[in-house]
Parts: structure tokens; C-alpha cells; sequence
């Protein structure tokens, strides 16, 4: 089955281009030019991926985001018309998959969109196979009382589950994977990120500074250590 494309873009020019080359790779898309109906039909849980632009009449791109993350993580790839660090860090703090900045080259979109999509399929079959699977051996990374469960996709401070996007859950994955080890922002960011975001390391930041705000500050502990001029450890002996 094609996989469901929403586009959520009020310039017209852009909106109708974008749909005939996705159309002309085989996705089923649709389009709307507003950001509250754009916010609908991606609650509607019918779709893959979202595009959704920035600048948008009724709900800016950032609202819409804001508002679909409390109940869905459906895959959304931002199209910024400002190459601007504050949009992408706005973007990624809102949990948006990717960005790309406007104007753009089509086969760097659809490149976007198959990463996207690809690294999506592979949660959901993960997700499924620790279903089917449920007697074999749970692998859990702990830290104090922090749980990550990677069959589930879960992770739990004693019995309160902490929502993290994507990003969020594969960096802290790699922390706590590689406890006591110092990993530098660059190896973060090509293991979290992909090669694409090269050089752009204040992305990590920015996922640091998310993480620390959903679990060190939210449930007292100090968890994530920033080496100064390296990176970012996880200690075993500082337990939360
Ligand atoms: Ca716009």
C-alpha cells in the first residue's frame, strides 16, 4: 500500500509541485493551506508523514506541532523559509522529525522523506516483533530509577513514563549504552542525526537540554554530564 503523505502549506506554487513529484513517486498525497486543518487531518491517524510549513494562516506550523505531539507521534518534516538556527531549534525542540529550508531541491525532500519514513517502519516493526515476542530476554538500559525499555520503546522514571520523540529516545539510547564513556557531540550528532547534519552540533544541544528538561530536571537527578569542549556522559557511580 502507498504510504499517505500530508502536506500542510498555503503556497500554492510550492503545495502543488511538491504533490505531483511525491505523486509521481508513488505516495498518496494530500494537501491542505491551513495550519487548523492541517492540525485535523493529521489527527486523523490516517497518514505516514506530514510536511508542514511554518508560516501558515489560522495555526502556525510550530501550534500545530505543539498540539499533534500531545497525542501523536506521526512523522512530520518541517519546511522552513528562513534558513534560521532559531526555526530549527524551535522545529526540533517541538519534536519535528527533520526540516528542510525553502527553496529546496525536490530529490532533497524526497531523500528526507524516505530517511524519515524508513526509520519510522523500523520503530514500528520493533514495536511489533517485542509483541510477538514477549518471552524472549528484555533489553533494558537502566540509570537509577530510570528504565529504558528499547522492545517497548518506553521509558520509565519508577513508574512514571517519560514521552520522548524519536531523536530524544535514540540519544538517550546511546548514552546509556555507553556508560561512563565520554561521546563527543559530533559522534552524537552522526548517530542520532545521520551524516546530513554535519558540522551542525548545536543540535545535540538542543536535544540535551530536552532531555534534561523531561527527566534530570523533572524528576531531581543529575543524570546527563556535559564535558566542556568534548561531549556528554552518562556516569555509572552519580546515580540519580
Ligand atoms: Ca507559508
Amino acid at each position: 500500500m502507498a504510504e499517505r503523505i500530508l502536506i500542510v502549506e498555503d503556497e500554492e506554487k510550492i503545495a502543488r509541485f511538491v504533490e505531483l513529484e511525491l505523486k509521481h513517486e508513488g505516495y498518496d498525497v494530500n494537501k491542505v493551506t491551513n495550519g487548523r486543518e492541517g492540525l485535523s487531518a493529521a489527527q486523523t491517524g490516517t497518514y505516514d508523514l506530514m510536511l508542514l510549513d511554518i508560516m501558515l494562516p489560522e495555526l502556525s506550523g510550530f501550534e500545530v506541532l505543539r498540539r499533534l505531539r500531545r497525542s501523536s507521534g506521526l512523522p512530520v518534516i518541517l519546511l522552513t523559509a528562513r534558513d534560521a538556527v532559531m526555526d530549527k531549534v524551535a522545529g526540533l525542540d517541538g519534536g519535528a522529525d527533520d526540516y528542510i529550508t525553502k527553496p529546496f531541491a525536490i530529490e532533497e525532500l524526497l531523500a528526507r522523506i524516505r530517511l524519515v519514513l524508513k526509520k519510522s517502519a523500523g520503530q514500528q516493526a520493533f514495536r511489533n516483533e517485542a509483541g510477538l515476542d514477549a518471552d524472549a530476554e528484555e533489553k533494558k538500559l537502566t540509570f537509577g530509577k530510570l528504565t529504558l525499555d528499547e522492545r517497548r520503546y518506553e521509558v520509565l522514571c519508577g513508574e512514571e513514563p517519560v514521552s520522548l520523540t524519536n531523536r530524544e529516545f535514540e540519544l538517550l539510547k546511546i548514552l546509556l549504552e555507553n556508560k561512563n564513556i565520554v561521546m563527543t557531540r559530533d559522534t552524537l550528532l552522526d548517530r542520532v542525526c545521520g551524516y546530513e547534519y554535519a558540522g551542525e552540533t548545536n543540535v545535540i544541544d538542543v536535544y540535551i537540554r530536552y532531555l534534561r528538561s523531561k527527566i534530570d530536571e523533572r524528576f531531581g537527578m543529575k543524570m546527563i554530564q556535559t564535558v566542556r569542549g568534548v561531549g556528554y556522559v552518562i556516569r555509572e557511580d552519580k546515580q540519580g
